[in-house]
């Protein structure tokens, strides 16, 4: 269901609560890639020139309590140079400060509010209609949080698949609740590879761990027209089907994951998804000073595989680069080890080569092809990893789902 848009309001002496995501990495108390930042601005440029003033809220981190480490003053301070102009900043997420800045602003302006994960009523343990334990909304913090505003945008897409109090409790508090530019962005480019035709969808998956991309695997292995695995989850895959992976890394949740797939498939399923064939490996002890490129089933003993091996690698970016529709998630090998780069760093230049969509969800990957140059070559770099492979796995995000219907 589509969902109401911040164009569709008239915005002008009214006050935006917006959920934004400013879960940014902070050195010395600086920030250090402003990318989550600089991704809300068209939301802000066109509520501020609407004649709007903006609250905005967002977690930092994950705070154990009030832990000045994790304050989002300095990530005030950085909005404050982007726009050119001053941004407030309220020492309390709701509370008497908050209200009172809020309160004080007058059209244009803007106030940053204090790290929602500050207060316990951001996050609430709760259980679902399974009985399943799950994270929900406290509805006295939210409907404080909601008093901060005349309306509600979502501009956090990396926390939408979160149910928490400032991105789903306050819908419930304060209306109109619409969607603001980035989410909607996000949303276009993650349904245009949920619905693309099967023939000619690639999706490439890639780091550790099976278990956090069970749901994604599941959802899009029947959709898709290839699935191709690299990265540390190959050998949970080749020792599911056991076969030998040498001292390569295997995660006991990963492993269970990927014996749930292949056991639940249907077998015409389970032929578009591709193990890698051949491996760069390192001897175990020798500072990665020892290394070789051989077929999988060569893999032995104190021998762990950090990436794909070329060939594999010139395969994969050969089928990405003729797809028509490429979601890729998660690095191909140990990428951040200068020898291991070579397979994510082909995937990426096949994703950046390809005439077709291509979308990179989020995480390692978002970093690698930023880092490789490639970010402005593809159709889209998700901001939130666990969001996009959420909403790839349901269809759908709870933060999204409260949103006004269109
Ligand atoms: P994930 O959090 O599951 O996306 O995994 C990302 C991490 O997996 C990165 O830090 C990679 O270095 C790591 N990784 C990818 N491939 C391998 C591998 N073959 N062996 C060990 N670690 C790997």
């Amino acid at each position: 269901m589509p969902k109401r848009s911040v164009r569709d309001l008239d915005v002008a002496g009214k006050r935006a609560l917006v959920r934004v995501d400013f879960n940014v990495p902070l050195e010395n108390g600086q920030v250090a890639d402003d990318t989550r930042i600089r991704a809300v601005l068209p939301t802000l440029e066109l509520l501020l020139s609407g004649g709007a003033s903006a609250v905005l809220c967002s977690h930092l981190g994950r705070p154990k309590g009030k832990d000045p480490k994790y304050s989002l003053a300095p990530v005030a301070a950085r909005l404050a140079e982007l726009l050119g102009k001053p941004v407030a900043f309220a020492g309390d997420t709701a509370g008497p400060d908050a209200r009172a800045k809020a309160a004080a602003l007058k059209p244009g302006e803007v106030l940053v509010v204090e790290n929602t994960r500050f207060e316990e009523g951001e996050a609430v343990k709760g259980k679902d209609a399974a009985g399943n334990k799950i994270e929900t909304f406290d509805p006295a913090f939210s409907q404080a949080l909601a008093a901060l505003g005349d309306f509600f945008v979502n501009d956090a897409f990396g926390s939408s698949h979160r149910a928490h109090s400032s991105v789903v409790g306050v819908t419930h508090y304060l209306k109109p609740a619409v969607a603001g530019l980035l989410v909607e962005k996000e949303l276009d480019m993650l349904s245009r590879v949920y619905h693309a035709p099967q023939e000619g969808f690639v999706v490439i998956l890639g780091g550790a761990k099976v278990d956090d991309k069970i749901g994604v695997i599941r959802s899009l292995l029947p959709k898709c027209g290839t699935m191709l695995i690299g990265g540390a989850m190959t050998y949970s895959f080749m020792a599911a089907q056991g076969r030998p992976i040498g001292a390569s890394l295997l995660l006991p949740a990963s492993l269970e994951a990927a014996r749930g797939i292949l056991a639940d498939s249907r077998p015409e399923d389970l032929a578009r998804l591709r193990l890698p064939h051949d491996v760069h490996m390192t001897e175990v002890g020798t500072n990665y000073q020892r290394r070789k490129i051989v077929p999988v089933a060569f893999m032995r003993e104190h021998w762990e595989g950090l990436d794909i091996g070329p060939e594999t690698a010139r395969e994969y970016a050969d089928i990405a680069r003729r797809a028509q529709t490429v979601f890729w998630n998660g690095p191909m090998g140990m990428f951040e080890v200068e020898p291991f780069g070579e397979g994510t760093r082909a995937v990426a230049t096949g994703l950046a080569e390809s005439a077709g969509l291509t979308v990179v969800g989020g995480g390692d990957s978002a970093r690698a092809i930023q880092e490789m140059g490639f970010a402005e070559k593809v159709s889209h770099v998700c901001t939130g990893g666990g969001a996009s492979l959420e909403f790839l796995a349901q269809g759908d995000l709870p933060g999204v789902a409260a949103l006004d219907d269109a």
